[in-house]
């Protein structure tokens, strides 16, 4: 079952399209959060970014700097997030890898983050960034 992104990328369901080549597309969302709020989707079906392939994953990162400097100018915006939720317990409701660019034009208005923060402690830090590392490497 095709997601709803694949279908737009195809074609078969209209967008407020920003840039389209053949491994990335960028679009309006439909409900924004501020105005310019905009979205990039890799071509590439992927579900989540870690099963997204190095070539659509470098094709979005080649991209995504020129895509915000753009909304930025358009919106007259300085401040901005870039969101990319994975997993619906990350509240990811599209099954398609996709970033967002939101412009955050004053604190009432874009993205609101909680950010539970907490002390790392020293000796859990070390033996998780080992576990990472062993992780990236196998
Ligand atoms: P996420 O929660 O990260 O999966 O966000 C999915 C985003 O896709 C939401 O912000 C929706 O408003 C947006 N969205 C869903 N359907 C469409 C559509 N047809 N056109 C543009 N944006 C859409």
């Amino acid at each position: 079952m095709p997601s709803i992104f694949t279908r737009i990328i195809l074609g078969e369901i209209p967008c407020h399209k920003v840039y389209q080549d053949s491994h990335v597309l960028a679009m309006l969302d439909i409900n924004p959060i501020a105005p310019g709020h905009t979205l990039v989707i890799p071509t590439e079906p992927a579900e989540t970014l870690d099963k997204l392939s190095d070539d659509s994953a470098a094709a979005i990162g080649r991209l995504l700097p020129r895509l915000c400097r753009a909304v930025c100018k358009a919106t007259g915006c300085n401040a901005y997030n870039v969101l990319q939720n994975n997993g619906s317990g990350a509240h990811q409701a599209v099954m398609h890898v996709h970033f967002h660019i939101i412009p955050k034009p004053d604190p009432s208005r874009g993205l609101g983050i909680g950010w539970p923060a907490s002390k790392l402690d020293n000796a859990a830090g070390t033996d998780l960034a080992k576990s990472i590392a062993r992780a990236l490497a196998g």
